[in-house]
């Protein structure tokens, strides 16, 4: 069973790839944030050990990276700052786990056991249409690999459309979906909302995604120019 350590204090990483050799496991060492996303794209792991700060990029960079391609390698995050603003911020990247330093070495074989038991199973699948990924349960959108942040009311619009899967959705079904059966307002606040998701899904990137048709509503043509 192969693991990747990503941690730029070689004798720490030293230290744990050791230690995990001794507890069975295969294990690849990097040391920057690159590297490791690298290796954990192309090489492929039972589970990764991530150091939070790393140099090239850190470790919530690395992890969103991989989960914004569909790639649900079980993650350990290790990070020498404790708090729950780093641990919170740890999970909505998409690991599984997090360890303060420093750790015990018992604790971290068995967490990292229990993550590669639990393995890369089934997770809520992100939507996507080309390069544009929506990760309902982190509830974050990708595009080109940058983050774009969107309203809540955007969020559900952008999910309405991609679960179409290309299929045209009216604009009363996306009434229906995203305000409610009941909305009393402008139904032409759809028009309003899919102008604002262009501006900020579309526009940056010189893309025509989202498609107005004619009579009938919306839909997604994945990395339309
Ligand atoms: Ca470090």
């Amino acid at each position: 069973m192969r693991v990747l350590v990503v941690e730029d204090e070689e004798p720490l990483a030293e230290a744990i790839s050791r230690g995990l050799v001794a507890e069975g496991f295969a294990v690849d060492v990097a040391h920057d944030g690159p590297e490791g996303l690298w290796r954990a794209r192309e090489l492929g792991y039972a589970a990764i050990v991530l150091d939070l700060l790393l140099p090239g990029m850190n470790g919530f960079g690395v992890c969103r990276a991989l989960r914004a391609e569909g790639n649900w390698t079980p993650i350990l995050v290790l990070t020498a700052k404790s708090g729950e603003y780093d641990e919170a911020e740890a999970l909505d990247t998409g690991a599984d786990d997090f360890l303060s330093k420093p750790f015990s070495f018992v604790v971290l074989v068995a967490r990292l056991r229990a993550l590669v038991r639990r393995g890369s199973g089934p997770r809520p699948a992100t939507l996507s249409a080309g390069t544009l990924v929506w990760d309902p349960l982190t509830r974050a959108c990708w595009r080109r690999g940058e983050v774009v942040g969107l309203t809540a009311r955007e969020q559900a619009l952008l999910e309405c459309l991609l679960r179409r899967e290309g299929g045209v959705a009216s604009k009363a079904e996306i009434l229906d979906e995203v305000w409610g059966p009941d909305f009393p307002g402008d139904p032409n606040i759809v028009e309003v909302y899919v102008r604002y998701l262009r501006r900020k899904l579309d526009v940056p990137f010189g893309l025509h995604t989202i498609e107005t048709v004619r009579t009938l509503g919306y839909r997604v043509v994945p990395d339309a120019t």
